[in-house]
Formats: structure tokens, sequence, C-alpha cells
């Protein structure tokens, strides 16, 4: 069968992009080379056990499945509103898990593959691709753990520095959570800088009960694959750092120097004065809902995080988006290098989906492959593409991924309210999440009734 769109990876991107693709008529081939049985190996990752598609190489959760109140769970609705295969799989799998969509693994991988397997128009192939294609349409959904030649050919296309091979990440936190009488926004030395940093203040018990902390803080232990993965010095975990000296992080990420705090401000010092050490935080996107601690990259297990971090002053009552972790991944810095329909700029053949584009999570993953396989089923059928609304969860992380993130600090991101335009104000707070998941439902469905 020759194929209209060849799909590389048949993991949660990749599955979902075949779908959707397959559903509509389209000749599609997939490559995956689990299960290829290579001469030599190298027909697995690091991470995967098995062969099968879509499977789940970490634990079994979907997370919340809480469609009122919930960014992840909003997204299980919109792609069961947009037939989606591996939300109908995960009903089919799922175990009791209290308000989270968890499956039973096997079941679930199965059942997408019994699924692929029965259209007539998509061929499984077992195979590893080593290099970009040539001609298109091809959809790229490798993952996370890529395979070092298609790796090394991607990079090729992108910029050796355009593809990041380790993944340090740091705690993204709510705006609206953070408290503004004890921080204050500032730059160092108060330099025209165009980005202005939140500063929370530390005096000196303070650092020291924090640094302790760290130190004391349980951590998950590497992988290990990811052991052998040398420290970037750009990015240390900050416990690490901690391990270094007393004062190792005062003359790191939590440097004070150049920050008058206003909230010191005496008659003799009107300015304020510098606190024994900062905690900064940067913003994360264009709507300023999201705010990135800097520095802060850590392995400290997430309830840690969350205990160990809300010490801080003006983090007492922090919402965090996204906790803290380090391992080994591959993504593009995808907000530079795609187009708005997840093509890259320099080889518009070439579209690129799941985690690879630096959404974090199966079901952002899934998701990512949703909509890669419909904005090319709508280039095939030569019709203009309309993105889902930026109001949608789908749309959200879409506009995050393709050029509304802040591309200078670029990380894997999970869906989470502060990537939607924020609701009406006057909206009490804690109806807020229901005023997201109500407006999201509504232009959602206006949306497909426009006609994907
Ligand atoms: C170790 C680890 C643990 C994780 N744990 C979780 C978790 O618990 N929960 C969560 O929500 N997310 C987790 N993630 C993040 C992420 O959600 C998953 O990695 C998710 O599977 C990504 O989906 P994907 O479709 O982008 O990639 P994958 O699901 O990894 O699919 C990519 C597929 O491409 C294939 N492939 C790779 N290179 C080639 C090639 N050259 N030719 C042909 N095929 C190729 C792979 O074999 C794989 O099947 C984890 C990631 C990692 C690395």
């Amino acid at each position: 069968m020759t194929h209209q769109v060849h799909i590389i990876g048949g993991g949660m991107a990749g599955s979902e992009a075949a779908w959707q693709l397959a559903r509509r008529g389209v000749r599609v081939r997939l490559s995956e080379m689990r299960g290829a049985n290579l001469p030599g190996g190298g027909d697995t990752t690091a991470a995967h056990q098995g062969t099968g598609l879509a499977e789940l190489v970490c634990s079994n959760s979907f997370r919340s499945d809480d469609h009122e109140k919930n960014a992840v769970g909003l997204l299980h609705e919109e792609m069961r509103r947009c037939d989606s295969l591996l939300m109908a799989a995960a009903e089919k799998a799922r175990v009791p898990a209290g308000s989270a969509l968890a499956v039973d693994r096997e079941v679930f991988s199965a059942a997408v593959e019994q699924a692929l397997a029965a259209l007539p128009n998509l061929e499984i192939v077992r195979e590893r691709v080593d290099a970009l294609p040539a001609q298109g349409p091809v959809i790229v959904a490798t993952g996370p753990l890529t395979a070092p030649a298609l790796a090394e050919s991607i990079g090729g296309a992108t910029g050796a520095d355009a593809l990041a091979f380790f993944d340090a990440i740091a705690p993204i936190v709510h705006r609206d959570s953070i408290d503004m009488d004890v921080c204050w926004m500032a730059s160092r030395w108060d330099r025209g800088e165009t980005k202005d940093y939140i500063n929370c203040p530390m005096n000196r018990e303070q650092y020291r009960a924090f640094r302790q902390g760290l130190l004391d803080g349980e951590k998950t232990a590497f992988k290990e694959w990811e052991a052998n993965t040398p420290y970037f010095d750009g990015c240390m975990p900050i416990e690490v750092m901690a391990e270094r000296g007393e004062d190792t992080l005062r003359f790191g990420p939590m440097k004070p120097v150049g920050l008058d705090n206003p909230h010191s401000a005496t008659p003799e010092f009107p300015r304020g004065r510098w606190p024994y050490a900062v905690v900064q935080l940067r913003q994360d996107n264009k709507l300023g809902t999201l705010w990135n601690m800097v520095g802060f990259q850590t392995k400290l297990k997430h309830a840690e995080q969350v205990r160990l971090f809300r010490t801080i002053p003006g983090l007492e009552n922090a919402e965090f988006a996204r906790l803290g972790g380090l391992h080994r991944n591959t993504f593009l810095n995808s907000p530079t290098l795609l187009d708005r329909e997840l093509r890259l700029k320099s080889r518009p053949h070439i579209r690129f989906a799941g985690q690879i584009t630096g959404c974090e999570g199966y079901v952002e993953s899934a998701s990512v492959g949703l909509l890669a396989g419909l904005m090319t089923a709508h280039e095939l059928a030569g019709r203009p593409w309309t993105p889902p609304p930026r109001t949608t969860a789908l749309g959200a992380l879409l506009a995050h991924i393709t050029g509304d993130a802040e591309a200078e600090s670029y990380q894997p991101m999970n869906v989470n309210f502060g990537l939607f335009p924020p609701v009406d104000a006057s909206v009490k707070k804690k109806e807020r999440k229901e005023a997201y998941t109500a407006r999201a439902k509504r232009d959602l469905g206006e949306w497909l009734l426009a006609g994907v």
C-alpha cells in the first residue's frame, strides 16, 4: 500500500495521530521500532518494556478525570469529544482510582493496537527510521527517548543546539498564589532589563533552615540509564549545589546582590536592603500567569518539594503548575522551530507531535498527536485549518507549544489553567476552575460544529 502520510513512532502521540488520519480515509504508514527485532538490537528505548503500541512507560495514570475543575480532566473530555482512540481505549482499560483515570496498561495498549490494526488503510510497520524523510507529509512522534540516529538527523535539521538532550525541570508557580505583600518585582541592580523577576526574600535563619531542608529532603533515585548522564553546569539540581557548601546557593541561584527589598525600607535606607538570600521567579508564559523558580531544578520527591518550597517567604500558599525534575529527555525548542501547525519551519513537510514538542505527560502527548493528525488531514484535503480556541485545553496547550511560551526558558509543560486566558476577574476565586471548564466546553463545541 502506498501511503499518503508517514508517522514515525507508535507511542501515545503517533497512535492517536494515526487513528485520526486513517479514520478520515487517509492511507497511513506507522513505523514503530519496538518489535522490529533488528540485528544487534537498537529496537527499543531505555524505558519501554514491550513491543505494544502506546505503551505507558511509567505510571498507569492519566491523572484527574474531573472535567469540571481540573485542566487535565478537561483535556480528557475535549479529546473524547474529538473521537480520541486513546481515551476510548482508556475507558476500556479503566481500573478503580478515585477521581483519577487509571488503566490496566496491557489492556490499554492491546485496545489501541487492535483498533489500529482493524483499519484497512493503516499499515503498522515494525522498523526503525534513522533519518528524517526527504518527502512528506511526515509526523515525527518518537517521544522523549527518540532513537539516537534519528535524534541526530533532527539535530541536523534544527541546529545542533536546538535539541535538548537533558531535561532539567524547575517548578512553576501560579502567579495568583504568590504573596506580593512579602515578595517584590525587580531586576538585579534595577537595570532596565526587559524581563522583571518576582523576588522572595530570606533572612539568615530562613536560608539556613531551607538549605538543611534540601540536604535532608527525600530525593528520587536516578534510573540506571540516567545515572551515566553527567550534570550540565547549567542544570545542576539545587540539592547538589546545597551539598557543596553553606553559601554555594547564595552565590548561585539565591544570590541577593543588587536586589533592594522595598518591604524593608527605613528612613535610612529608603529603597530597602538586600536580603540574606533571594528566590527569584521568572515569567514563563505570555499571559504572565505562570512563573518559574529560577535555577530550582531538583530531584526532590514531589511531596517534599511542595512542603519545602512553601517555607519560602511569599510562597506559603503557592500552587504549583508543575514540580521540578531532572531526567534525560529529548525535546525541541518548539516556540522557535515549529509553526502554529506543528510544522518544522525549515522543512514544512515534517510535523512533530507528542512529548518531543515539549508538552509533558501521556495525555498531553496524545492530544498533540490528535491535533497533528487533524492538521495533516486538513492539509491533504486542501482545507484551511482553524486551531481549537485558545480558551480550550487543546487550544491553550497548542498555543503554548507553538509560540506563546518563552523560547529562552522553554521546558516540557503539563496542561494547566495558567496556560488559558484568565476568566473574568469578577468570578470568585473558588468558582474560577468551573468558569474555565465551562467556557472551554462551550468554545470547543462551537469549534467542532464549524467542522473539524
Ligand atoms: C522514563 C519516563 C517516565 C515517564 N513517566 C510518565 C508518567 O508516569 N506519566 C506521564 O503522564 N508521563 C510520563 N512520561 C512522559 C511522557 O508522557 C511519556 O514519555 C509519553 O509516552 C510520551 O508520548 P510520545 O508519544 O511523545 O512518546 P512515546 O510514548 O515514548 O512514543 C514514542 C515511540 O516512538 C518509538 N521510536 C523512537 N524512536 C524511533 C525511531 N527512530 N523509529 C521508529 N520508532 C521510534 C518508540 O519506541 C516509542 O514507541 C515519562 C517519560 C519518561 C521518559
